[in-house]
């Protein structure tokens, strides 16, 4: 049996944040992961400018770029029907980082782990698997987990649930999220770098009743293609070499690498969610990141909102969790900051599926949804490129590492 202050099940994106900022607080913290490494491709891989300036506050931004080495996005722009059209601008943002960050996810988190292994009080045990909430009069006390074939039970103060959209954890507690309907799923493949993309760092492409994302790294494309919800079966009912027409219709320089895909088993399947705890927390337990709200892909915002809540978590919680236990008040405070956030992008990107995806006809490059965005984005660039920025860069209410450095 493990005693602790604070146990953060999942070592993703708010898991690895909120046990780097409790330790670097003085707080003991045991992160459990069940797999075995960072290592999952396909997964959120942009780090925004308000993430970036929060490694600036905890003195590891010029560390974080020279060894993640990532790939630096100034403004996100997108290809409608072969016309680059320039998107968020970045550069204008008032933080110290004027880019996305692009890199792989598994980077970013082993970067993250090896920050807070300088914590005495921060403890990661990876290949666990937390299977179930121990409770005691109606309150959370700990999990047990399984490492292999030992059970083990770790006691705490608090449970954070950082376990991801299909969190195991949160219905033990009876917190089911509200789904918002979603039109659209995404397919994820690799393709290989056989030539420079002609148009420069563009990240999304519309055209032809489909829309993808290319993210280029180094040695290959990662592409997301958009398809209708539940469209997967119909889209391989058609086969392999529509899918790769479709492919190239929209980006004709992708022609030569589409002949490496040979097999379904290379293209993987995101269901798109958007979904909402209407309850984050309850005695001894908080859900925060994915487990709390998943967020559709629109805008790359997944895992800039995770941490997000993650340093709101801290910020609220660490010195209460280092010098006695936290109350289900306490618990509630960091839903009652983090939601409108939540909220306010989750109905923007619900509003932007629905105007612009039509499930018989695809991605809409035509529509008035569209219209009317080209003809913002060309009349007032520099003040809608600014806001945009703004509203997926940094979030609506974006966070700041408040805690002070209690160990090292
Ligand atoms: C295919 C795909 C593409 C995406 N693309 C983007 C993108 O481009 N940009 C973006 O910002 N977001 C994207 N997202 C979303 C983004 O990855 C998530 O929003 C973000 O990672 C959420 O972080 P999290 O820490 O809350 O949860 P997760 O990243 O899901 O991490 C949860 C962790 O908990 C672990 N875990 C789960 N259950 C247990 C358990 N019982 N015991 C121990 N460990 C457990 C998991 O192994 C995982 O490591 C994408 C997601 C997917 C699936």
């Amino acid at each position: 049996m493990i005693q602790t202050q604070c146990c953060v099940v999942g070592g993703g994106p708010a898991g690895l944040m909120l046990g780097c900022l409790l330790a670097r607080a003085g707080v003991e913290i045991v992160v459990v992961e069940k797999h075995a490494d960072f290592f999952r491709d396909f997964r959120g891989d942009t780090i925004h400018p308000s993430t970036l300036e929060l490694l600036y506050e905890l003195g590891q931004i010029d560390e974080f770029i020279s060894k993640v080495n990532p790939q630096e996005y100034p403004s996100l722009d997108v290809v409608l029907d072969g016309h680059v059209v320039h998107g968020p601008d970045f550069t204008t943002l008032p933080t110290h980082c004027k880019f996305i960050a692009i890199a792989p996810q598994w980077d970013f988190l082993n970067f993250m782990a090896d920050f807070a292994k300088r914590y005495p009080t921060f403890q990661l045990m990876m290949s666990t698997d937390a299977t179930q909430l121990i409770q005691e009069n109606g309150v959370v006390v700990g999990v047990k987990a399984q490492q292999g074939e030992e059970t083990i039970e770790i006691r705490a103060n608090l449970v954070v649930s950082a376990d991801g959209r299909s969190s195991k954890l949160r219905e033990q507690v009876g917190l089911v999220a509200d789904e918002v309907g979603i039109p659209v799923d995404v397919l994820w493949f690799h393709l290989p770098k056989t030539q420079e993309d002609p148009q420069g760092h563009i990240l999304g492409r519309v055209g032809g009743g489909t829309m993808m994302v290319t993210i280029d790294r180094g040695t290959y494309f990662q592409c997301g293609q958009v398809i209708a919800k539940g469209g997967f079966s119909a889209v391989q009912g058609e086969g392999l070499p529509a899918f790769c027409q479709k492919i190239v219709k929209i980006a004709p320089f992708l022609e030569e690498a589409t002949h490496s895909l040979k097999d379904w088993d290379q293209v993987k399947l995101l269901s798109v969610q958007i979904n909402r705890l209407p309850q984050w927390a309850v005695p001894g337990y908080l859900c925060i990141g994915d487990a709390a709200h998943a967020m559709s892909p629109a805008g790359g915002v997944g895992v800039n909102f995770a941490v997000q809540d993650a340093v709101a978590t801290s910020n609220l919680l660490a010195e209460k969790l280092r010098t006695g236990s936290v109350t289900l008040e306490d618990l509630n405070l960091v839903q009652k900051r983090r939601e409108r956030p939540v909220k306010i992008i989750q109905r923007l990107q619900a509003f932007a599926h629905k105007k612009l995806f039509n499930p018989e006809q695809g991605f809409q490059s035509r529509g008035i949804g569209m219209f009317a965005f080209r003809s913002m984005v060309t009349l007032f660039a520099p003040i809608v490129r600014r806001k945009m920025a703004q509203m997926i860069g940094l979030g609506p209410l974006p966070e700041h590492v408040e805690t002070r450095e209690v160990s090292a």
